[in-house]
């Protein structure tokens, strides 16, 4: 049965009219959805029962289980969430001091194969449905209930590719931010892709308020196309063609996501090719400490040798942040803790 987390609200508009009910409804049967958090239609008690029975008839609230869930020192928690199908995701709850942001995963294991990330060791199974985004957003917001607390940020950064599911990622971000839905504010928004310069060509004519972040992790195509295999179909030059373009349309400022790799991307050459790439741009490089993944030979730089890089971009005029480790304590580098959980 269809999820009623996969319909945005024109969808249910559309769904309530085809039935022959009144569409306005659907407002009310978002705020319970969404607001209320109700984990059955019957719990909707300013709706018919005529409705409820026809909801009840064609549509589910079907959260997914929780699998596994670790808590971090530092206050990070980290869900392994199982679908109806079996099908286990990641979701990471982190606690800034803007407030609350939760991670989600936008596919079932990941077709891009970047060299050093463990959410390729399992190749995609398949895409997650609007629905399933939603639901870890609401699942990590029922958490969060219990505090009383609000989730107020997202970024789509766990397993998987979102542009490689641009349809699904992009009504279920709608769905978040509508203001009868979980009204996670557009600019609260962040979607990260690996490259895929189709879908970001797309996604600049969409005018849309979300954060774009670049994994971009190498500033050569000699050594990006080593690293992570999506270069070699959009090269850099490719790559920055579009985020201009992007630029040119939308005031946001972009993210470039740049792992530090001891001893290969975090040379002085580096910075310098870095810094000569993001030349004019509205953009900023936030630099990332490699999560060790046990199957894969890279490292993180030292701490030292991480500060070099980071000052001598900061002295080349370059804007540039040096993210804090999270959640270390946990599996909660990207993929781990489900590739612990899952043969490969
Ligand atoms: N496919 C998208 C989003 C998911 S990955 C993308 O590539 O952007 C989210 C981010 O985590 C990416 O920047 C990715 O390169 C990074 N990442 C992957 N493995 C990591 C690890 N072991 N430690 C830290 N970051 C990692």
């Amino acid at each position: 049965m269809r999820s009623v987390y996969d319909l945005s609200l024109s969808d249910l508009q559309d769904y309530l009219k085809e039935n022959e009910l009144k569409p306005f409804h659907a407002k009310q049967i978002f705020r319970w959805l969404y607001d209320k958090r109700i984990s059955s239609f019957s719990q909707m008690s300013d709706i018919s029962k005529k409705m409820i029975d026809q909801l009840e008839k064609d549509l589910e609230i079907k959260l997914p289980e929780i699998a596994e869930k670790q808590v971090s020192k530092d206050g990070t928690k980290k869900f392994l969430f199982r679908f109806s199908d079996g099908s286990l995701v990641e979701s990471v709850l982190m606690v800034f001091d803007y407030g609350f942001s939760a991670c989600l995963s936008s596919q079932v294991g990941c077709n891009m194969g970047c060299s050093f990330c463990a959410s390729g060791l399992l190749k995609k199974q398949r895409d997650l449905t609007a629905g399933e985004i939603v639901s870890q957003a609401l699942m990590i917001q029922k958490e969060l209930d219990l505090d009383e607390q609000r989730l107020g940020n997202i970024v789509v950064m766990g397993t998987g590719e979102p542009f490689d599911n641009y349809d699904n990622v992009m009504k279920a971000m709608s769905i978040l931010n509508d203001p009868f839905g979980l009204q996670i504010g557009a600019r609260h928004i962040s979607i990260s892709t690996c490259g895929v310069v189709p879908s970001i060509n797309r996604f600049a004519k969409e005018d849309l308020q979300y954060n774009l972040a670049i994994s971009l992790h190498a500033p050569n195509d000699e050594l990006r196309s080593k690293l992570m295999p999506i270069n070699k179909a959009y090269p850099l030059n490719e790559l920055f063609k579009a985020l201009r373009d992007y630029s040119s349309v939308n005031n946001r400022r972009l993210t470039f996501e740049y792992l530090l790799l001891k001893g290969v991307n975090d040379s002085p050459t580096e910075a310098k090719q870095i810094k000569d790439l993001l030349k004019g741009m509205n953009a900023y490089i936030n630099l990332i400490p490699y999560n060790k993944v046990k199957e894969k030979d890279f490292e993180t730089s030292d701490e030292e040798n991480a500060l070099r890089f980071y000052d001598l971009l900061k002295k080349n005029g370059v804007s540039v942040t040096l993210r804090q480790k999270r959640g270390t304590d946990i599996d909660a580098a990207c993929g781990q803790l489900r590739a612990n959980k899952t043969e490969h």
